[in-house]
């Protein structure tokens, strides 16, 4: 048994599916063991109409949102469904998606391009707010992602994740699928770019906690069809990646060690 599957432990995943689709085994399995992990949705914020500029309809148009309350609501119950699956709860914090945040991202390229230096700032307070909550134990393993695919929303996630290290939290960074899946050169590119920030990789076998986490990844009905356009059987493709990760032998996830921000050589 891994070490990362026992003790207390956060999922912090940016938006509604992250933690099922990414590391839902190893949630699944400290849920069996009665470890009671606990999920966080961090951009999970209400949508109000000055919050949607032109960049964010555009999105909306492109995803056929007509009704951005009843998105929410389908996006929420799709989310409880699949931490049920894993069997931990989960918590919905009111950060606004970046295509909300004001005038930051108003483009693709931008939105998957660099972190912008004032957001620095919404992750220390992200960090602040993840402390402050009742779940919070001092000393506790967090997991967030580890930013493949260079979303900013996950970027952040990373960096509120460097600052809880540096706080003493034993913070772990998931590789975020389906950008590690059907990119996995994007692992390395990322990999490369945070250097000494992240350290040697712990691989998690997951055994039969791989189909929970399929099962989990299903309960997003909305999105499977989107985030799997790549392929006609997403289950295979899940499935596949995660016994590749265990080497052949066994399906596994794996996740790399966050330092500090001090501890940064
Ligand atoms: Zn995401």
């Amino acid at each position: 048994m891994s070490v990362l599957t026992s003790g207390a432990a956060l999922f912090i995943q940016p938006h509604y599916d992250d933690v099922p689709l990414s590391c839902g085994g190893t949630a699944a399995l400290l849920a069996r063991g009665g470890h009671s992990p606990c999920m966080i949705t961090v951009f999970a914020s209400e949508l109000v109409d000055e919050m949607v500029g032109e960049f964010a309809a555009w999105k909306h148009e492109r995803w056929k949102v007509t009704d951005a309350d009843q998105v929410q609501a389908v996006r929420r119950t799709e989310d409880a469904e699949a931490a049920r699956t894993l069997g931990c709860p989960v918590r919905w914090l009111g950060l606004p998606d970046a295509i909300y945040r004001g005038d930051r991202y108003t483009s693709d390229p931008e939105l998957f391009g660099s972190l912008k230096s004032e957001e620095l700032e919404l992750a220390a307070h992200l960090a602040e707010e993840i402390r402050n909550l009742p779940e919070w134990r001092d000393g506790m393993r967090v997991f967030v992602p580890l930013g493949v695919g260079s979303h900013v929303d996950h970027q952040l996630v990373f960096e509120a994740g460097r600052r809880l290290a540096s706080l003493g939290a034993h913070v772990y960074a998931y590789e975020d699928c389906p950008y590690a899946i059907h990119t996995p050169a994007g692992v390395e590119a990322r990999l490369a770019k945070l250097g000494s920030a992240v350290g040697e990789p712990v691989i998690v076998p997951i055994g039969q906690a791989l189909e929970t986490r399929i099962e989990a990844i299903a309960c997003y009905r909305s999105q499977v069809p989107v985030i799997f356009r790549f392929t006609a059987d997403f289950r295979g493709t899940v499935a596949e990646f995660a016994l590749r990760t265990g080497g052949g032998i066994e399906p596994a996830e794996r996740f790399w060690p966050v330092r500090p921000l001090d501890g940064e050589g």
